[in-house]
């Protein structure tokens, strides 16, 4: 028997693993299709930023930072180093006239918590990114650390640590978790067999859902699809880019020389389990008129390729929920991060083996826990906008 059962191998459940592990708990993680292939994790952007504007999102990011610049030795096993390919390119959050006391906010609040955030000027904009400004942007906000990493990396890089630490990891779909006089005890599996254990925490993104409902647990997440399209131009070709995000939300990162991944978080984005990237219509008729309406040098460019993963979209607040459930005791979750997850599996993880060890938390996130969803109390990081 394991103390402990992780639903879920992607970045939350393998980051929970690994720190469950180094504790000596005996931990299980059960991962029904070991390629992770729908997974959010593998369907990210890898991007990891400081600016957020909520104080537990910018302290998990600094956590994140953290564990990301000495990620290969904290991961390493024998005969292994894991690479997360981190890029520093920067992330750029372009400014309007309508959302300059919200980003004059935000950068206090990053400030304040000691983080390296600088403003530029529309003129400062222009001779430092050219082809990232326009008359409608006042300035930016730029966060000079922020970036991307592989997101396929980072979860292996946890696994194979987590396994080196004892750690198993099992290939079985869990069918049901068993909830028995108010508590959680274990799991079922596709295969009949029942799994017990201390304490189970569900790390299974989108699917996180459903697994709750069949125990009388409801959570406010839905799977809701997002498609990225990757666009290749000439634009910014010999610069060195950082990631534009613009006052919309639509965002342009820099992949290779000539070619930009692109995606827009829109209200009508479809709900449920759907992989096939949304028609390329829609970024000819909607994305690609709202960048060039920002950024008009952005005029010519086509489509290379598209994906579409899940965004496990909390809907109350779209904020992650992260630790136990009140009315089930022994029962984690870690869900609902809303388009920025993967960034924050290393304060999660740590913070939920702290939990369940009885360890004083490192970081406070009592604000983001699961009680919220009963008493309704939202959490907002940004008015209405997803990214
Ligand atoms: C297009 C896109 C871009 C994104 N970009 C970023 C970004 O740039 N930065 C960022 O921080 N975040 C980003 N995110 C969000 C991020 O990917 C997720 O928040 C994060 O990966 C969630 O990780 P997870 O481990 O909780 O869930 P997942 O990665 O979805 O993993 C859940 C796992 O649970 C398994 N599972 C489900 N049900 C069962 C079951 N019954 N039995 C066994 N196993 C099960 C699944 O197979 C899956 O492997 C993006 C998301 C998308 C879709």
């Amino acid at each position: 028997m394991s103390d402990v059962i992780v639903v879920g191998g992607a970045c939350m459940g393998a980051a929970t693993a690994f720190n469950l592990a180094t504790r000596d708990v005996r931990v299980t993680v059960i991962e029904r299709d070991p390629t992770l292939r729908h997974s959010s994790t593998l369907r990210s952007d890898g991007n990891v930023r400081i600016q957020f504007n909520l104080e537990e999102n910018i302290r998990m990011s600094q956590y994140a930072m953290e564990v990301l610049d000495q990620f290969e030795d904290l991961m390493a096993t024998e005969g292994h180093q894991p690479d997360p390919a981190a890029r520093k390119q920067g992330n750029l959050f372009l400014v309007d006239e309508a959302n300059r006391e919200a980003a004059d906010i935000g950068l206090e609040l990053q400030r304040g918590l000691g983080c390296e955030v600088a403003w530029l000027s529309h003129d400062e904009l222009a001779s430092t990114f050219p082809p990232l400004v326009s008359e409608r942007i006042v300035g930016a906000t730029f966060g000079p650390n922020d970036g991307s990493v592989d997101p396929g990396a980072v979860t292996q890089g946890y696994r194979r640590a987590a396994i080196a630490r004892g750690a198993v990891f099992e290939t079985g779909v869990v069918l049901s978790l068993l909830r028995e006089d108010g508590r959680a005890t274990g799991v079922t599996l596709g295969d009949g067999t029942t799994r017990r254990a201390d304490v189970v925490v569900v790390c299974a993104g989108a699917w996180s859902t459903g697994l709750l409902s069949a125990i009388g647990v409801e959570i406010p997440v839905q799977p809701v699809m997002r498609t990225v399209y990757v666009v290749a131009t000439d634009v910014g070709r010999g610069l060195s880019l950082p990631s534009a995000f613009l006052p919309s939300g639509l965002y342009l990162l820099p992949e290779h020389e000539g070619t930009f991944v692109m995606a827009w978080s829109l209200p009508d984005d479809p709900v449920g389990f759907d992989f096939t990237p949304a028609h390329r219509d829609r970024f000819y008729d909607v994305l690609w008129p709202e960048l060039a309406g920002w950024l008009p040098v952005f005029d010519r460019l086509e489509v290379v390729r598209s994906w579409a993963g899940l965004y496990e979209q909390n809907t109350l607040d779209a904020n992650g929920i992260i630790g136990v459930w009140p009315e089930v005791e022994a029962l984690y979750m870690a869900t609902g991060f809303s388009g920025h997850g993967f960034q924050q599996c290393h304060a999660v993880g740590r913070h939920l083996a702290q939990l369940i060890t009885g360890e004083s938390p490192s970081l406070d996130l009592e604000r983001l826990s699961p009680a919220r969803v009963l008493t309704g109390s939202a959490v907002y990081e940004h008015a209405g906008r997803i990214i």
